[in-house]
């Protein structure tokens, strides 16, 4: 049936679901295999979700879902019938964040590129396709009950909230690092302002073993920051606590495999890829920890509509 703009104007259209306006295209080389890959963004129809296409093997799909993570060390990959997809998580952070419900995500080759190890280019790429409303509800994974996951003094849980909020703590023993904690609600202009431009970054310690494990092929001082022992090899950085904000990015980006928008507050405290999907996997297997709500979170209204609704 086709609804007619009388009925639309009956809902509110920030309860609908959104899709890409028009396609829009970039390339690089991803940072572990350093392979060149084509990835072109294309409009999807309500309720597909946010679905990578392999554009190099028949459009094969791997949904981006908590069932197709594969290999969690150093960056996030997804698998499907022996199908591989690697480094999603800043590109599925951007993404989530800025509320698009429904996407095809068309990528030539094994891993989404790195471009400079940050989400922003990939914010620039939204911004170029702009967002379309769909007509049909957006639903929520509300969290009723709380899930955690603790490994080696390292822990993640996320627990019942209004809105969808991140607290991300990371310590590193390193002059520039230390302990650095991120804690916001997570929504387009937030995750904009705060998160989006924050890089990568690597150990110069780290990089032989990494390289004989046949990673970051592709890493350079473009798009990773390397920290020596004392400082950094390619300063300055675009934030004093730029490492604590990424790792939070990467928080976000792994739980957009929850597969909807999440209403509930997530606590990351020493975590990683490994501890936020194995939330992820936890939280989707106990159905007794959330629900399927078209409710919208309360966060979206004015904060000053909130307060004098309070004072009613
Ligand atoms: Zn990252």
């Amino acid at each position: 049936m086709q609804s007619t703009p009388l009925m639309l104007c009956f809902l509110c259209t920030s309860m609908l679901q959104t899709t890409i306006l028009r396609e829009v295209e970039t390339k690089g080389v991803g940072l572990h295999t350093g392979v060149h890959s084509r990835l072109r963004l294309r409009p999807a129809p309500a309720d597909t979700g946010i679905v990578f296409r392999r554009s190099d093997l028949d459009y094969f799909c791997i949904e981006a879902h908590g069932r197709n993570v594969a290999r969690v060390s150093y960056a996030t990959s997804l698998m499907k019938q022996g199908v591989l997809l690697s480094t999603t998580e800043h590109l599925l952070a951007a993404i989530y964040s800025c509320g698009i419900d429904n996407i095809y995500i068309d990528i030539d080759a094994i891993e989404v590129p790195i471009l400079d190890g940050s989400a922003e280019p990939f914010m620039q790429l939204l911004d170029n396709a702009g967002t379309r409303k769909l007509r049909r509800k957006r639903r929520y994974l509300k969290v009723i009950k709380p899930v955690e996951v603790v490994e080696d003094g390292r822990r993640i849980g996320i627990y019942p909230a209004d809105e969808f909020r991140v607290r991300c703590y990371v310590d590193f023993a390193h002059p520039l690092v230390g302990q650095q904690e991120v804690e916001m609600e997570v929504n387009p202009a937030s995750f904009r302002q705060v998160l989006s431009r924050a890089r990568t970054f690597c150990f110069e310690s780290d990089i032989e073993p990494l390289r004989a494990m046949g990673l970051i092929r592709g890493g350079s001082l473009d798009n990773a920051i390397v920290l020596t022992r004392e400082g950094m090899m390619n300063g300055p950085l675009r934030y004093a606590d730029e490492f604590g904000r990424h790792k939070a990015l990467d928080l976000i980006g792994d739980l957009a495999l929850v597969g909807l928008p999440l209403l509930g507050h997530v606590e990351a405290r020493k975590a990683g890829h490994s501890l936020h999907t194995q939330l992820v996997s936890r939280l989707l297997a106990d159905r007794s920890s959330w629900e399927i709500t078209a409710h919208e979170p309360l966060e979206e209204a004015p904060r000053e509509l909130i307060s004098a609704r309070a004072a009613d």
